[in-house]
């Protein structure tokens, strides 16, 4: 078996799935495509919306609530807030997640503004106006 870079074996999927309901019905389970399509952004969540929003022909997955194994990680969190979903139901924590090797607290100390140093959000406005240009473009080709 290849050892990961960082000496942890690879997770060939990872104990993640996701299920997604609407009015009671299961609109799709999944699971966690992370390795398979060596996607770092394919956890079971995400792939449950991408799943829904194209069985459900709709960017809006308002209505639907998750139910996952783990507490969803911030990413998922974001994906699900995004698309309208409001609810998800997991058992297991990050505590549990990040003592079999997938851990998220740093992601959580960043959004929580506890540890600011895992990422730099930078501002800048040189190129600013450019950046209105192609705002002003959009608003154009949707008027
Ligand atoms: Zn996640």
């Amino acid at each position: 078996m290849r050892r990961h870079p960082r000496g942890h074996a690879p997770r060939y999927r990872g104990p993640f799935g996701a299920t997604l309901v609407r009015d009671g019905e299961v609109i799709c389970a999944v699971g966690n495509t992370v390795v398979k399509d060596t996607d770092p952004t394919g956890h079971a969540e995400v792939v449950a919306i991408r799943v829904g929003c194209r069985i459900l022909k709709t960017l809006d997955l308002s209505g639907c609530v998750t139910y996952a194994p783990c507490e969803p990680c911030p990413m998922c969190v974001g994906a699900m807030m995004l698309v309208g979903i409001r609810t998800c139901y997991s058992a297991s924590t990050d505590d549990d997640a990040a003592e079999h090797g997938f851990p998220v607290t740093h992601l959580r100390a960043h959004l929580d503004g506890s540890d600011t140093s895992p990422f730099d959000m930078i501002h800048v406005t040189e190129g600013r106006s450019d950046c209105d240009e192609i705002w002003t473009e959009f608003e154009k080709l949707n008027a």
